[in-house]
């Protein structure tokens, strides 16, 4: 793949408090520092998306007293999966990871900042209305196809990559350059299976980088 002037990667959350040792650690998830880095060397323009919670945030299980981390709740904008506390504004572990080659990334598009809604996408927050800014700012630089890589497959990309998708981009999630949670289902499978098959019916793309 060789990438266009009006392709963008973007990096999606990749930050220690979500890879082993963070708080709130995907399997492996460290392992995609080294591949996107790789890919960064490969595409012109690249954005990087950043989780950034305030202290006592909706969306962490501490928030709600007799809540167990990984249950869902029923919030005013919708279901919510409920986190340990993670990526705490600040903090070193909230930081874009500091084997990430930063020198290619042109924003960072901080999510996630407002109290009581959740931001899994990096164009809007959980209520699917509250806008991050980022397709203006794609739009205004003329890109017609975004690259995903980062974490996690099933949330914070698989939730990009659906808002791309309806916003008009072509949309390709380089699989090998993202971990996902895999979060089992009442109804069977994961969070993974789910994601996948529903990206999938809308037309995005799953390639290896
Ligand atoms: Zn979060």
């Amino acid at each position: 793949m060789t990438a266009a002037a009006t392709d963008m990667l973007g990096v999606i959350d990749v930050q220690p408090t979500f890879m082993p040792g963070g708080e709130l650690p995907v399997a492996d998830g460290e392992a995609v520092v080294p591949a996107i880095n790789r890919l960064l060397a490969r595409f012109e323009h690249a954005f990087a998306t950043q989780d950034w919670h305030p202290p006592g945030h909706l969306s962490f299980a501490s928030s709600h007293p007799g809540r167990a981390p990984y249950s869902e709740i029923e919030l005013p904008y919708g279901r919510q999966t409920l986190w340990p506390d993670h990526a705490l504004q600040g903090s070193r572990n909230a930081a874009l990871h500091p084997g990430l080659d930063q020198s290619r990334i042109e924003a960072v598009i901080r999510k996630g900042f407002r109290p009581s809604i959740d931001s899994y996408s990096a164009f809007f927050e959980n209520d699917r209305k509250t806008v991050t800014g980022l397709d203006g700012w794609l739009r205004a630089r003329g890109v017609q196809r975004l690259f995903l890589a980062g974490l996690a497959t099933d949330f914070c990309v698989a939730w990009s990559a659906e808002d791309a998708v309806a916003l008009g981009y072509e949309v390709m999630i380089l699989q090998d350059c993202c971990r996902s949670i895999g979060l089992p289902l009442a109804a069977g499978g994961t969070t993974l299976d789910a994601a996948r098959s529903r990206l999938l019916a809308r037309g995005v793309k799953f390639a290896t980088g």
